[in-house]
């Protein structure tokens, strides 16, 4: 027997739909590229988009059709975005930080037609434009008085739109129709595009709602840092549209200044970022003797959150952490680190502790850890294995179908992270697996040692990877970028790990660098790391 209700589909647009109509005046607020800060709203946000889908139309933009954008977080960035899922075109969200030819692979492996692009990417495109192989149309994301010369054949993207009829119908499709595109930024192998659908964007917009997870409100303000070419700014293009909260677009600056200023200008709530761009802020606030007065929440994930981030939030600025763990594969909220009752009102070093692992699975994600041959492992909080995921908007496999089915017998993912799970399914990353150094067949985990490490103040980096030993097989070297003007030794830094590993942890040498390289989502490239130290000769070898 079947219910008796509605047949509703989970479209994204009737996300936008539902702002206009109940959020309309609420305000998006953008640092444009152009410079100014420029104000907009829900309703006309809402217009706008409906200008772009027509204008798509126009160039013969069909369901399903890939359309790119190269872009920052703005306005105009989610008016392209609504503008192109509303009509089922699939919106493909291209990471800028990627090498050009790199770009151009993504653009032709996802065949995009479009692209709309911020006028700080147009040298990209036109310095890598020979490999580009399927684009038809370049739309600049400025008007016409700030269009740049170019040698592409491309248009203003205010000119594009003008005189679009702002009543293009929306949705009518399956909700399960392709909606976004994102390509993971492929450490290893080519990068591989991961397919969200409409419906899984919808219930993970749900998700991230309640007070245990992000905690949004139409009171709120907020401003995601964190790029859209990341995971939909971790679901808060979807989010913050549909609780109707005033958001807060960076554009392209990023700086502790910047994101200091708007935080302060707009009386911003909520943010959310990886903790590269925090450790900037808290440079800048330290500095000029700044505080926070308004924000109460900052969302952290990407990599595992530093004490000294944490501590300095919580402690110093009176601003509640939420440590989230997730990946593109996972749309991408995996896990988050509200505090769960016993610890509510407990002391701050027991809910420090709590913070700094990467918290609980909201409804609709479930996880398991499981050993090499994929048998279950328990969740005493100790033994660690592979993490696996299964839940309502995870990947089922990649675009095209690269690299083959993803999942195991269970329908579970392997997010090739190495974790712990306690009995209340707390995570702790330990690693990535294939970062995790292997120490006479028992697991040194990089990431204790690295965030051990940054916790010096002469510090300002640290990597730790595994180094060929004739005995261990591996051990671990610890490669140090110091704090500016600052010249810390290898004996300083191993007493700071001292006491808080175990004693066959501690690594066997210490490496310094001027600069730790990071990849194109702002982590430490490992791969970079171990091609440098390739033939390192550990003293203890
Ligand atoms: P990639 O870096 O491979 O492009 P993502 O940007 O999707 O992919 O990053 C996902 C990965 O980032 C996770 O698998 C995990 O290794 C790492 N990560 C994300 N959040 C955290 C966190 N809070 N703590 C530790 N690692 C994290």
């Amino acid at each position: 027997m079947q219910g008796i209700m509605q047949d509703w589909q989970l479209t994204v647009d009737k996300i936008l739909d539902h702002a206009a109509e109940n959020h309309g005046r609420r305000e998006i607020v953008t640092r444009s590229v152009e410079g100014p800060i420029v104000r907009t709203s829900y309703s006309e946000l809402h217009s706008r988009a409906k200008q772009v889908s027509a204008a798509l139309l126009d160039l013969g933009i069909k369901q399903g059709d890939r359309v790119a954008t190269l872009a920052w977080n703005s306005a105009r960035h989610m008016e392209c975005w609504y503008g192109a899922m509303g009509i089922g075109a699939v919106l493909h969200t291209i990471n800028p930080r990627l090498h050009p030819e790199q770009i151009a692979w993504i653009a032709n492996h996802a065949e995009d037609r479009i692209l709309m692009v911020d006028t700080t990417f147009l040298p990209i495109i036109e310095g890598a434009w020979e490999h580009f192989r399927t684009l038809e149309k370049i739309i600049v994301l400025t008007d016409e008085q700030h269009m740049p010369q170019t040698s592409l054949d491309a248009v203003p993207y205010e000119l594009w739109i003008d005189g679009q009829s702002a009543s293009t119908p929306w949705g009518g499709f399956d909700e399960n129709t392709a909606c976004g595109l994102c390509y993971t930024s492929g450490t290893t192998g080519n990068p591989k595009g991961v397919l969200y659908s409409h419906r899984t964007n919808v219930l993970h917009t749900f998700m991230t709602l309640p007070p245990d997870v992000m905690n949004l409100s139409s009171a709120d303000t907020v401003l995601p840092v964190v790029p859209m070419f990341h995971a939909n700014a971790w679901g808060l293009a979807f989010s913050c549209a549909a609780v109707g909260a005033k958001m807060v677009m960076p554009g392209a600056q990023m700086d502790g200044a910047s994101i200091y200023q708007l935080l302060n200008d707009e009386k911003v709530t909520i943010t959310a970022a990886v903790p590269t761009v925090w450790l900037m802020l808290l440079n800048h606030l330290e500095e000029n003797n700044l505080d926070l007065p308004h924000l109460k929440r900052v969302v952290i994930g990407g990599s595992a959150v530093p004490e000294r981030i944490l501590r300095a939030f919580e402690q110093t600025y009176d601003v509640d952490v939420v440590h989230a763990w997730g990946m593109t594969e996972t749309s991408p909220l995996g896990t988050l680190g509200a505090l769960p009752a016993h610890l509510v009102g407990a002391d701050i070093e027991s809910r420090i502790a709590y913070k700094l692992k990467q918290g609980r699975p909201p409804f609709g994600v479930e996880l398991k850890i499981v050993d090499d041959a994929g048998k279950r492992l328990p969740r005493d909080g100790e033994t660690s294995g592979r993490l696996m995921i299964r839940g309502l908007a995870i990947a089922a496999g990649y675009f095209k179908g690269e690299g083959g089915n993803k999942l195991d017998e269970e329908g579970y993912f392997d997010t090739g992270d190495v974790a712990t799970l306690d009995e209340m399914s707390t995570v702790q990353i330990t690693d990535r697996a294939k970062d995790v150094i292997k120490s006479g067949g028992e697991w040194i985990s990089s990431i204790d040692l690295e965030n051990i490490a940054v916790g010096h103040p002469k510090v300002a980096n640290a990597a730790a990877i595994g180094i060929y030993h004739p005995k261990w097989d591996e051990r671990p070297l610890l490669i140090v970028q110091p704090a500016p003007g600052e010249t810390p030794t290898k004996e300083e830094v191993l007493a700071q790990l001292q006491g808080k590993i175990a004693k066959w942890w501690t690594p066997d040498d210490v490496a310094f660098v001027e600069e730790i390289p990071l990849g194109a989502t702002g982590k430490i490239n490992k791969l970079k790391l171990r091609e440098t130290f390739k033939d390192y000769t550990l003293p203890t070898a």
